[in-house]
């Protein structure tokens, strides 16, 4: 035995320090976690701490602590945050020994949600006060979360097909086979017949009730219904082909810090609208006078590029590559240059093209470019259409998507940049939750954990950064 180290007698006497406080390490996040709740105003923020009668109810104060040291270790369960409660050290220290049921601990997650997103904001001010935060650029992005609810109790039009089609295939099958059976006797023969009765039968309600399902789902206001989770919408992923049933967190993410400044919750499979919304967000959080967004392909909407530079937002973003005519080996819009001061477009064979029409497209007024020239002399038409003339259209504010790409031009690492920052949050904070992604049901009570999430990362973040002594002293200040 004199080759291992030895542990104590867990039965001798006085073998604990006799305070509490001396198990944990004076650098320990813990510390930062109960000073942070300490100074804050819990009922400016929105807590509900008022007085009630009958038995007293724990703090607001010690409630949080408990779920953001939850966070910040990965245990998020209310059920396993009770079992801490009763057995770990550290959080006896923060609680003082108190020890909630998972109810309580549940209830306060779903009560308390508005105040919890406002700790998570505030959290951002500690750090835009630490300096943490430049407040000139942030990369924003979107990542899908599944939710509570498994993909077959998601219904949407296509799925709704899908599975009648399924259930009409099998009930083909199932009389097919009786058939064969009412053609046999014996007692094994009526053995079958009764089965494959008894299984047409269960088909046949399956199908009566999708029927029902494709009604619900005509009548709901965006042809979709989810049964666990009435929140939770099909999400697509471009990347892998395949989709899940869940959330879309979007985050905004300062470059220099990598602190998540502003996050919100929506249940819309794309970003397309989703670029002023959290560029606004991260301007307000961040204090910034002009705060330039960098984002991927996917928030490209020309109204939303706008309404940016109208917010004092300056987006960069690429434009997806949607030509038709560069897909089928023809020269694209890019390979036509708009004059400005002749409000006409050089084509690639030299002719001036005039704008001819205007025309109203998803909302947005566009003009159209044509020379008369493509139905006479041009010798190189093949590479340019396959119709009688080419057209180019022109969207009323598309000065506004020129000046973005050549603000893309002279950065020609934002996209990096962008991926770098913002693409290894989500996959930390995924990596935290586990396998099946959220814990909780509805868009309200989605949103609070995410925001306990958020905090949760911005903490260590910030530790990371200023370590918990800096980050005490900030506290303090
Ligand atoms: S087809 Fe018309 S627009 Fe195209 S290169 Fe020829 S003249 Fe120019």
């Amino acid at each position: 035995m004199g080759r291992f180290i030895e542990g104590c007698d867990r039965r001798e006497q006085l073998f604990l320090p006799p305070c509490i406080d001396d198990y944990v390490a004076d650098d320990s996040p813990v510390r930062i976690v109960d000073m942070f709740v300490d100074e804050l105003d819990l009922s400016a923020l929105g807590f509900d701490d008022a007085a009630v009668t009958g038995r007293p109810g724990y703090h607001p104060a010690m409630m949080l602590k408990l779920y953001i040291y939850g966070y910040l270790n990965q245990v998020q369960s209310s059920r396993r945050l009770e079992r801490e409660a009763g057995r770990n050290v550290e959080v006896m220290w923060l609680t003082g020994k108190l020890a909630p049921d998972f109810k309580t601990i549940a209830d306060f997650r779903r009560d308390q949600g508005a105040a919890i997103q406002a700790v998570c904001r505030r959290f951002v001010l500690l750090c835009r006060s630490l300096g943490l935060i430049a407040g000139g650029m942030v990369a924003v992005d979107g990542s899908r979360f599944r939710a509570v609810n498994a993909r077959d109790r998601n219904f949407t039009p296509v799925t709704i097909r899908r599975r009648m089609e399924q259930v009409d295939a099998s009930i083909v099958r199932y009389l097919g086979m009786l058939d064969t059976a009412d053609r046999q006797e014996g007692e094994a023969a009526e053995l079958r017949t009764a089965r494959l009765t008894t299984r047409l039968d269960e088909l046949r309600r399956q199908m009566r009730q999708l029927e029902a399902m494709e009604q619900a789902v005509a009548a709901s206001p965006d042809r979709q219904i989810s049964l666990t989770d009435p929140d939770a919408r099909a999400m697509a992923s471009a990347g892998t082909g395949t989709g899940q049933v869940g959330y879309n967190l979007q985050a905004a993410v300062d470059t220099g810090s990598h602190i998540i400044v502003a996050h919100e919750v929506i249940n819309l499979s794309h970003d397309r609208t989703s670029l002023t919304n959290m560029g606004t967000q991260a301007r307000e959080a961040t204090g910034a006078g002009t705060l330039t967004v960098l984002a991927d392909r996917g928030y490209f909407s020309g109204s939303e590029v706008l309404a940016c530079q109208e917010a004092g937002i300056v987006p960069i973003l690429p434009k997806p590559l949607t030509s038709g005519a560069k897909a089928d080996g023809r020269w694209g819009k890019q390979d036509f240059v708009y004059q400005a001061a002749s409000d006409t477009y050089r084509c690639p064979a030299g002719e001036t093209m005039t704008r001819r029409f205007s025309t109203l497209e998803h909302g947005l007024t566009l003009y159209g470019y044509a020379t008369p020239a493509c139905r006479s002399q041009c010798t190189v038409k093949a590479n340019c259409t396959a119709s009688i003339e080419r057209r180019i259209k022109r969207w009323e504010h598309e000065e506004v998507i020129e000046a973005m790409q050549a603000r893309l031009d002279r950065m020609p690492g934002a996209m990096r940049v962008r991926r770098r920052t913002v693409e290894h949050v989500f996959g930390t904070i995924k990596d935290w939750m586990g396998r099946s992604h959220l814990k909780t049901r509805t868009m309200k009570n989605v949103g609070t954990e995410m925001s306990l999430h958020i905090l949760a990362y911005n903490f260590k973040r910030a530790i990371a950064l200023v370590g918990v002594p800096g980050l005490m002293e900030a506290v303090r200040a």
